[in-house]
């Protein structure tokens, strides 16, 4: 099909809820995307931090087309013995307890919230509220788009889940003073994506621990695009020196297939019993076969060691043209999570379209910011090449 003749369609059947950038991908190689009309793309996004592994990763491949010729879903109401070895993976590579897998980050988030409510009731002391940061993101959901600390997303929705608060992340004294013993969780995504590529300090993080442990509080960290490798380190709170008591995955975990997950450990990961939570595809066969194989990669190769590496050349190449260009007031991230946050009179929503006429594949973040999201395999001369390209467009 041409591209005109499937905006038609879309316009026509589906829901009208994206404002899309008027391409249409149809394959992948390598880094590389190509599009309807045969142009080539270089990805800097992997599909909003999804496709980790690129699009030829030959292995992974081949575990899907195993798992497609075998068997693909059975439901939760038997044992599943990939779902088991990837929980085992991911606990063993992580330090938690246990997992639980869903279809989606915004699903995970819920299951975590409802474990953080659970945890307080199994202990008889009910506790209904919820901590999250100013310009956070938790998803689409009612509950998780109350967790979200952007009034944007809110107005149409209202009145939402109550018992969720909001506090600036640069400010501990006000964390503090809002965890008491009504505190059932505080929620952090230790960069903030969505809202801007915001890493919040050790200083902050050290802070929610502190404050957590004071009043018996569970701390989940929201790492659905930080987490799995994507910042150099398997969970990005890793770096931070804290641990949290849950910790949300989603988005790279599958490499495309669509899983989240949630892991838990001590005594929140006791808190559900059978019946408390469930799903009809969460952890299906398809899904956990194409996690394990990522998270076995990540964890046998020196995939992240690359990530950080590769990460640090492109903030680096991007802090240089800073120093050329005023356009740019601000470069933040780590690994491959990075943002360049852009002058009020440059347009980050401008440029992305810009450089998506150039062959390169971008998303905006917070306000003004250029976001950066590639899979973790691309390298120096892509990197090159795109600053070549901002330098001009700048
Ligand atoms: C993307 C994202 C979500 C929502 O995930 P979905 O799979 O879109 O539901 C939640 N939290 C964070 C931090 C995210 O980046």
């Amino acid at each position: 099909m041409v591209l005109d003749d499937i905006i038609r369609l879309e316009k026509q059947y589906y829901c009208p809820v994206f404002s899309r950038q008027k391409v249409c991908f149809t394959r992948g190689e390598d880094v590389h995307l190509f599009d309807t009309e045969g142009n080539r793309y270089t990805d800097f996004l992997s599909g909003i931090g999804v496709c980790c592994l690129g699009y030829s990763d030959e292995g992974y491949k081949d575990a899907l087309r195993g798992a497609i010729d075998s068997l693909m879903h059975t439901s939760n109401l038997f044992y599943n013995e990939v779902q088991s070895r990837l929980a085992e993976l991911l606990c063993k590579a992580t330090g938690y307890d246990n997992a639980f897998f869903s279809n989606s980050g915004a699903e995970a988030v819920e299951g975590a919230l409802k474990l953080a409510l659970k945890y307080h009731y199994a202990l008889g002391k009910p506790r209904r509220g919820i901590i999250t940061l100013k310009g956070s993101f938790h998803g689409r959901t009612l509950a998780t788009l109350a967790a979200t600390g952007q009034s944007r997303f809110h107005e149409a929705f209202r009145p939402l889940p109550k018992s969720f608060v909001h506090v600036d992340p640069k400010d501990p004294g006000e964390l503090k003073d809002a965890v008491n013993g009504g505190t059932a969780a505080v929620m952090i995504e230790p960069i903030i994506g969505e809202g801007g590529v915001s890493p919040v300090s050790g200083d902050f993080l050290a802070a929610a621990r502190e404050a957590c442990d004071k009043h018996g509080a569970l701390l989940i960290a929201d790492e659905i695009q930080c987490g799995m490798g994507r910042t150099g380190t398997l969970l990005a709170s890793e770096a931070s020196g804290i641990k949290p008591d849950v910790v949300v995955l989603a988005k790279a975990l599958g490499g495309g297939v669509p899983i989240g997950a949630f892991l838990a450990r001590g005594e929140a990961a006791r808190a559900f019993s059978a019946g408390d939570h469930g799903s009809t595809f969460g952890g299906n066969q398809l899904a956990c076969t194409a996690a394990y194989y990522v998270v076995n990669k990540l964890v046998s190769t020196d995939l992240m060691r690359r990530v950080a590496d590769t990460g640090e050349y492109f903030i680096s190449k991007l802090k240089e043209l800073k120093e050329k260009s005023r356009k740019i007031v601000q470069v933040r991230g780590r690994g491959l999570m990075i943002g360049a946050e852009l002058a009020p009179d440059a347009s980050a929503k401008e440029i992305q379209t810009s450089l998506l006429a150039l062959g390169f594949v971008t998303a905006t973040a917070g306000t003004n910011t250029l976001r950066f999201l590639p899979p973790y395999i691309i390298r120096r001369e892509h990197i090159d090449s795109l600053i070549g390209a901002l330098e001009t467009l700048l």
